[in-house]
């Protein structure tokens, strides 16, 4: 059984529950490591069609104050984090927010190429050709790389994120593509990072895991550790389906997971 969350939101983002709630649905759970994990403030001219900038910006400080609170628990291991946005042209701004708080461990979430939040609109990616698409599943995965590199992060978030609008593209393109991938994980591997198993994809338009079968047959060769993520929103997703994330990460032959507390790795079994 699953009893780590490490990637969730609350209404001091987009989110629509509270600190406090959030725990107590994870209790309900029975999680035995919450990992709050909110959205990092996000600079000028990166947007999404609902903004929440402003909220997020002004509301961050007391979301810490507030994870920081709950973590006096005895119930369980409550956790502080970050879902940071990877900009790759805004490393000090990352730089900065990465070091605001004393995070126990940040979660890298690449949702922009260029100045395009590619996770937002569906229409976006209805008028894109094929080639188009097979571009940008591209400059994800090398996305990926630069990431990596930078060394700020400890965990990939959804790691073929770039689906989620044309699950049937990226199953075309990801065949011929698998050593890109692969020298993607294993740069994230070296910076000593894990690579997530979300179950939000499932409630996403792709209707799959993050990642991918094919995906993860790279992991399992390579031997990267995981984590495990709802990227729940609310309430009624925390812990979201990890019933089935617990059978698919098995089918691989993984039987431990791992989570981060003041940035050091430790495994727990599953
Ligand atoms: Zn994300
Ligand atoms: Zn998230």
């Amino acid at each position: 059984m699953i009893s780590t969350d490490l990637h969730t939101h609350t209404l001091h983002s987009h989110g629509s529950s509270s600190v406090f709630d959030m725990f107590m649905a994870g209790q309900a759970k029975g999680l035995k490591i919450h990992g709050f994990s909110e959205h990092s403030p996000r600079p000028l001219g990166y947007n999404f069609t609902n903004e929440y900038r402003e909220h997020l910006t002004k509301s961050f400080p007391t979301y810490v104050k507030e994870v920081q609170e709950i973590a006096k628990t005895d119930a369980c291991q409550v956790l502080l984090g970050m879902e940071l946005d990877w900009i790759e042209n805004e490393v000090p701004f990352m730089e900065k927010c990465a070091q605001s708080y004393p995070f126990d461990y940040l979660i890298a979430g690449i949702h922009f190429i260029d100045t395009w939040g590619f996770d937002d609109r569906q229409e976006d990616w209805d008028k894109l050709s094929e080639p188009e698409k097979f571009h940008f599943y591209t400059a994800y995965y090398k996305t990926m790389i630069h990431m990596a590199k930078s060394n700020l992060f400890n965990i990939l978030a959804h790691p073929d994120l770039i689906k989620i609008f044309s699950v049937d593209s990226f199953h075309a393109w990801l065949p011929h593509n698998k050593p890109l991938v692969k020298e993607a994980l294993m740069a994230v591997k070296e910076a000593n990072m894990c690579m997530e198993v979300s179950s939000a994809g499932l409630r996403k338009p792709c209707a799959e895991i993050y990642p991918c079968r094919s995906i993860m047959e790279i992991a399992k060769e390579i031997n990267i550790p995981i984590s495990f993520a709802s990227d729940g929103h609310c309430v009624n997703t925390i812990g979201f389906n990890f019933e089935a994330l617990a059978t698919y990460a098995k089918e691989y032959g993984y039987s431990e997971s791992v989570y981060f507390v003041k940035k050091e790795m430790h495994h727990v079994s599953f």
